[in-house]
């Protein structure tokens, strides 16, 4: 069976030292955020984890869910019983605002913990995951009886929350959404209609499901800008808050799919159901949206989770299993082979692990910090430099973070070699709980678009702009340390290419749109190359300051060191070749015709 212990030396170093967590102390939140606290919460947060969530894991796997004849679904065996630990805890709580019952938190230790309870159990994860999307479209939009009826038991997870966007005939392209809304005479709607793949849709974890449903109101435009947002609990809540009648929504069925057995992905029929708008009519996309930008940094993190847990097992059976002789001679003559661990392609499939889990935590880390400091930061500016970042990266954390996450996965799945393959070793699990992060949220493709198509272009290139600008002085700052010189040097390379791709859109994208879509997944691994690049620049000069200051754990830091230089020798000069491929269009990619793509006998 498969480990898990949660990283947390190298989180609480993120948080402690690359991001400096108490240096923004005097900010709202931050106070109670003190280095003792964040210590304690991501040793906690780390052990309920590993203990409560990493052993139900694999039994999940191989269990899947269950739906009865009356549409109800069960989870597998010891789901409920954790969930009950996991509310009796406030772990759902933590970046929560008080208001409605949270703790108030940095999301900084909301992204921490959540991606220990992803590595441990994904599955499991996208429960109270689903929940914190649902709740944060409702704090924006929402009214306030709306938040005051169903924010405080969601938020303590006596209730979860859904998202449901997707329909047999729509994914992607909402605007065909058919589901209906009717008004009724006393201010609620009747809500009809199909939605498919609904995550944690149907379940017996928690006493009430409330979700969020994109539906069209009589007479709507027939696009997306027909679209508005609706609330439907699966059972209706009373005045006084207390549960009522079961409401017209039913689980018709739960897909058999590739992974993520433990959660429920189900087809929702809505019959008739109760529901009220949430926000304005027809702006219903605008408001799923800042419930799918929550999402879709959640999912990056499921790309780190995935790829850490993965990394963590194929060390262990790199150090244990033995087979042939290392290159250089024998490393261990008295055994009859040397373990697996001394081979450079062995080493090469766990030091791309490690450089990207080490880099991504710390691009999570500090995404959630942007986060905190679009709505929280002393000024205007900064606020908004914060929101701008956040939105251009996001994109990315979700598209490149789950893309490389899962090429780690089935790399570390490569180091088993055959046992990988089986089953009861828990690496085919890993690599297919990690697949589905690269197509739910908006599948990469469409991230790779939202990144070129509207981030760059937003505001005359602002957002892009800023980006350039920090990860530029940083280099510049870098560049003045002996040690980080080198590093500093290689970054610059890298943002280069990545500004001359960027400088390829803006003379070519205009006249000819597909240049743009054909370019894009590659800007995105370039920046998502680059983004990482930054924070291991980052990481490395917090390192040298530990070591300069006399560290009793130099290990650590040197390793921090040593990963670094590995990242921008192995790592950076794919911008360069991405780059390359990027400029030479769409002309030969979109050439051929249809019938060129019909196979011939
Ligand atoms: C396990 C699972 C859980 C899910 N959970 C939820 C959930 O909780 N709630 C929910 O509402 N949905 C959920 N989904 C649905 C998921 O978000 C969609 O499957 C996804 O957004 C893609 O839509 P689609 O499957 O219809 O693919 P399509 O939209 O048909 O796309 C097919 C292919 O075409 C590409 N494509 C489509 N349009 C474009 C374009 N304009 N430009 C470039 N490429 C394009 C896509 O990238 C993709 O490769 C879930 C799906 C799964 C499998």
């Amino acid at each position: 069976m498969p480990s898990y212990t949660a990283p947390t030396r190298d989180t609480r170093f993120i948080i402690n030292e690359m991001l400096d967590l108490e240096s923004y102390a005097e900010l709202p939140g931050f106070e109670a955020a003190s280095a003792d606290v964040t210590d304690a919460v991501i040793n906690e947060g780390g052990k309920f984890c590993a203990e409560v969530l990493a052993p139900i894991n694999q039994s999940g796997d191989q269990e899947g869910c269950t739906r009865h004849e009356d549409g109800s679904v069960t989870a597998p065996k010891g789901f409920k019983e954790a969930f009950d630990q996991f509310r009796e805890a406030g772990w759902g709580t933590l970046s929560q605002p008080e208001e409605f019952g949270g703790q108030g938190m940095p999301h900084v230790l909301g992204f921490a913990f959540e991606e220990f309870v992803s590595s441990a159990n994904q599955a499991f994860g996208m429960y109270p995951g689903l929940t914190n999307g649902a709740v944060s479209a409702l704090l924006a939009k929402g009214s306030q009886e709306q938040k005051e009826k169903y924010l405080p038991k969601m938020i303590s997870n006596e209730w979860t929350g859904t998202m449901n966007l997707t329909e047999p005939h729509c994914g992607t392209d909402l605007g065909m959404i058919r589901t209906k809304a009717e008004p009724q005479a006393d201010g609620s709607y009747a809500i009809t209609g199909t939605k498919i793949f609904i995550s944690a849709g149907e379940h017996d974890m928690a006493d009430n499901i409330i979700h969020l449903v994109l539906a069209k109101t009589p007479g709507a435009p027939d696009s997306t800008k027909g679209i508005s947002l609706f609330v439907v609990p699966k059972f209706l809540v009373e005045e006084d808050g207390s549960i009522g009648e079961r409401n017209g929504v039913v689980c018709g069925s739960i897909e058999h799919k590739m992974g993520i057995h433990g959660n429920a992905t189900c087809v929702l029929n809505y019959d008739g159901a109760k529901g009220w708008l949430v926000g304005e009519e027809n702006k219903g996309l605008a408001a799923m949206f800042i419930m799918m930008n929550a999402a879709r940094l959640g999912v990056g993190i499921q790309g780190l989770s995935q790829a850490e847990v993965a990394y963590q097992n194929a060390v262990a059976y790199a150090l244990d299993r033995r087979q042939g002789r290392a290159l250089t001679g024998p490393a261990e003559p008295e055994q009859q082979a040397d373990p697996i661990f001394v081979h450079p392609d062995v080493r090469r499939m766990l030091m791309d692990a490690k450089a990207f889990t080490e880099g991504m935590r710390a691009l999570c880390l500090w995404g959630a910090l942007q986060v905190d400091l679009s709505h929280k930061a002393a000024t205007e500016e900064e606020r908004e430099q914060a929101d701008m970042l956040i939105g251009l990266l996001t994109p990315v954390i979700k598209g490149y973070g789950t893309d490389k996450g899962y090429e780690v996965a089935t790399n570390m799945q490569q180091v088993f070699g055959g046992h990988g393959y089986i089953e009861e070793w828990g690496m085919s699990q890993f690599v297919r709980d990690a697949r589905i992060a690269q197509i739910y949220e908006g599948t990469n493709g469409v991230q790779a678009m939202d990144l070129c198509g509207r981030k760059l272009a937003q505001k005359g290139g602002a957002a892009v702009q800023a980006f350039f600008k920090v990860v530029g002085e940083d280099i510049a700052e870098a560049k003045g340390d002996e040690t980080l010189a080198p590093l500093a040097e290689a970054m610059e390379k890298a943002l280069g290419q990545q500004q001359a791709a960027t400088m390829w859109f803006m003379q070519n994208a205009m006249q000819n749109p597909n240049h743009l879509g054909a370019g894009a997944h590659h800007y995105m691994h370039i920046m998502g190359i680059v983004t990482l690049g930054w924070m291991w620049l980052r990481m490395a000069k917090a390192a040298q300051a530990a070591l300069a200051a006399g560290t009793d754990d130099k290990a650590f830091y040197e390793a921090k060191l040593t990963t670094a230089r590995y990242y921008m020798d192995r790592y950076l000069p794919d911008a360069g070749a991405l780059r390359r491929k990027l400029e030479t269009g769409s002309d030969s990619m979109m050439a051929l015709g249809e019938e060129a793509f019909a196979t011939a006998a």
